[in-house]
């Protein structure tokens, strides 16, 4: 079968750093065209916009967005009308509900929709699941503490209304927590911390619950200078389960099970490939509700200016 042919959308930071080589690693797949207003690829055929790129006639038969999540739904449904394939950086959009139609419109047209979750193809994050499905939780402690300065320079857009704050990582754990625990999850309080100046959080303690009543904290960071921390540890009846470092590492009672480089855009550049040959979808906007419901449930409190 011949390769798909993709169109990346936003050459930005995490297009360079890991869908450029994930794409040029995966069988089945190549690039063939960018749309970015500002950046171009030697050796690839570029356009400003999405939109020139369709109206163009190259021929592609699937996009990677990786623009900000603001704007995101725009250029999925153009992307489906237009019959391409679509994937989604995470999160999948700025609001919950604008995912709903691209679902309707990825099932009408019979093209697949990826909302990619990145930290879920972390290598301790299918053990944890295989370990956690067998054993009584007692509670869950997550750490997701970074310095937004050094993995988002100057983005400006991250602290904009949909740019998520210091949800934007934090969605990472958040994904990861609803893949590994055999129940659902739900919020059940939350502080957040909007500097005077920006419409996003800077920091945030979120409270949760799972259907057996199972805690789990949160503590959401994204001032952290020296070492940074990317931990989620469960306390179960067979010890203490930790992943940590984003779900690179995995340690039981202190004890590294797993530590594996980082592999995780290949995983989704493999699973993206397998959906469009199986006709199929992949869509789950769980962690992201789950934003959404600290944005509706979260006490507010005003702290100090930011400034990169
Ligand atoms: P970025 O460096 O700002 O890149 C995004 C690119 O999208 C820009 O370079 C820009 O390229 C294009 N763009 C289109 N409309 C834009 C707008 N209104 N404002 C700003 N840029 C716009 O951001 P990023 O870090 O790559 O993040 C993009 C997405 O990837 C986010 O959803 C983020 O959560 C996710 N992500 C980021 C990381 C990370 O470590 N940075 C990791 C995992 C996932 P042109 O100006 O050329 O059009």
């Amino acid at each position: 079968m011949s390769p798909i042919r993709l169109a990346l959308v936003g050459l930005g930071k995490i297009a360079r750093d890991q869908h450029l080589p994930a794409i040029a690693a995966t069988e089945g797949i190549e690039l063939v065209a960018v749309a970015s207003r500002n950046a171009t690829l030697d050796g690839v055929a570029h356009f400003a916009t999405l939109a020139d790129l369709l109206a163009s006639g190259e021929a592609i038969d699937a996009v990677a967005l990786c623009t900000p999540p603001q704007g995101r739904h725009e250029l999925a449904a153009l992307a489906l009308k237009a019959g391409k394939h679509v994937l989604l950086e995470k999160p999948p959009g700025a609001t919950v509900s604008e995912l709903g139609p691209l679902i309707a419109a990825a099932q009408a047209t019979g093209r697949t929709l990826f909302a990619t979750w990145h930290s879920r193809f972390a290598p301790a994050v299918e053990p944890a699941r295989a370990f956690l499905a067998a054993r009584d939780i007692r509670s869950v402690a997550i750490e997701w503490k970074e310095d937004v300065r050094v993995w988002h320079p100057g983005q400006e857009w991250i602290w904009e209304p949909g740019g998520l704050g210091v949800f934007d990582p934090a969605i990472n754990a958040l994904s990861i927590l609803t893949r590994i625990l055999p129940r659902p999850v739900f919020l059940t309080g939350a502080n957040l911390a909007f500097p005077t100046n920006r419409a996003a959080p800077v920091a945030a303690e979120l409270d949760m619950a799972d259907t057996a009543g199972v805690p789990i904290r949160a503590e959401l960071d994204f001032l952290q200078t020296g070492p940074q921390t990317w931990d989620i540890r469960v306390e179960t009846d067979a010890g203490d389960l930790t992943l940590s470092s984003g779900g690179a590492k995995l340690f039981h009672d202190g004890r590294p099970l797993i530590d594996e480089r980082d592999a995780e855009y290949a995983g989704i550049y493999r699973h993206f490939v397998e959906l469009i040959a199986g006709g199929a979808s992949d869509v789950d906007v769980t962690p992201l509700a789950l934003v959404a419901d600290a944005f509706l449930l979260g006490r507010r409190s005003i702290v100090a200016p930011f400034e990169y």
